[in-house]
């Protein structure tokens, strides 16, 4: 049978543009005894994915030229010559940018859609919900009272983080691109303040204002100028957990900033950064605590839904200019 896939036709200097993306047509073959045949039904586009278009070494390869780019979907089975898997299921796994595609027993994980909607898997159930969770519980460790601060606030990881942080008992601000998201984060998702870095003149003085006693656990999910107005404000013996640095992904430069290490030495401040799969043995424990919270009404979650197979490239490049609120995700 034919398909379409999405293929990186190009790598891009600073923000990716849509030619550095181009649709093929693909031939599939009979699927062999073990083997599934799905249809794509949610995509997810992340961050990351920026610095796999460059042709740099990092913790996951880069995408190569002319081959189709890859990452978290969901699919249901169409054709199966597996015993474990029936037509019908619904699954996710790390698959090609295609519309179909074939897959081993092995590289699928079955989900249940009877908990939780499909997409919840490749978000709040899935990566960014345990980025989130173990990013903060692990090495955010916050404290009842103290003051938990997450840049990116709105999108798929901070949400989640400052709702855990609540959940925990802190004092919690978020930082966002928009008054709607900043308003959405206070009436919808109980956190304390919120700061639309885009209107803000002095970061420095948002963030003292809506932290009186200091920062304890800065999330950190952005760098650049946000981080450093932030920790500035950091106190004695707080936690930065490293999580992203969206605001450096199309630098084309190295970027320069004020030298942070004096500060974090004399305030003996632990800054770590970290990749989610670090965590991969609990993730099981992750995905109970996420769930259960859920279902207790104490966490609540939000998609930016895109539709059609087409516009996963412009779902990715909305990422960098704000378009989503909680989890950008392409529904073939
Ligand atoms: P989001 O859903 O948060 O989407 C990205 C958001 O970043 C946008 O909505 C936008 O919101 C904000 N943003 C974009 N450009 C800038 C900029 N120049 N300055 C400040 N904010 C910007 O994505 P995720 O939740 O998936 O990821 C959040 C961060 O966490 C990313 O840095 C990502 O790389 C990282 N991450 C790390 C993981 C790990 O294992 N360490 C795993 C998953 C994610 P706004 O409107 O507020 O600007």
């Amino acid at each position: 049978m034919k398909t379409e896939q999405i293929v990186l036709a190009s790598r891009p200097t600073g923000l990716p543009v849509s030619n550095n993306f181009r649709i093929e047509q693909v031939e599939l073959p009979e699927i062999d005894a073990g083997e599934i045949l799905l249809k794509g039904m949610y995509y997810s586009v992340d961050p990351y994915m920026r610095g796999r278009m460059n042709d740099t070494k990092s913790y996951v390869p880069p995408f190569e030229i002319n081959k189709p780019l890859n990452g978290s979907v969901i699919g249901k089975v169409v054709e199966s010559k597996s015993d474990n898997y029936k037509s019908g299921d619904v699954v996710v796994g790390s698959f090609p940018w295609q519309k179909d595609f074939i897959a081993t027993e092995k590289d699928v994980r079955i989900i249940d859609i009877t908990i939780a909607r499909a997409s919840y898997y490749l978000s709040i159930l899935g990566m960014t919900g345990l980025t989130a969770y173990f990013g903060l519980m692990q090495i955010g460790k916050p404290k009842a009272g103290e003051t938990v601060v997450v840049s990116a606030a709105a999108g798929a990881v901070g949400i989640v983080v400052g709702q855990i942080a609540r959940i925990q008992g802190c004092h919690v601000v978020g930082i966002a691109g928009s008054d709607e998201k900043t308003k959405m984060l206070i009436s919808g998702f109980g956190f304390n303040e919120a700061i639309n870095y885009k209107t803000i003149s002095d970061m420095n003085k948002a963030i003292a204002e809506a932290c009186p006693k200091g920062v304890d656990v800065y999330f950190d999910n952005v760098g650049g100028e946000i981080s450093d107005a932030v920790i500035k404000n950091i106190n004695f013996h707080a936690r930065i957990p490293l999580c992203g640095q969206i605001s450096l992904y199309n630098s084309t430069e190295t970027p320069m900033g004020p030298r942070l290490q004096p500060m974090l030495l004399t305030k003996s401040v632990l800054m770590q950064g970290f990749i989610v799969s670090n965590y991969q043995a609990q993730f099981p424990e992750g995905i109970k605590m996420l769930a259960q919270w859920i279902k207790e009404g104490k966490l609540k979650f939000t998609e930016t839904i895109e539709h059609g197979f087409e516009n996963l490239p412009t779902a990715l490049l909305g990422l960098f200019k704000g378009e989503n609120t909680g989890k950008m995700i392409v529904e073939a």
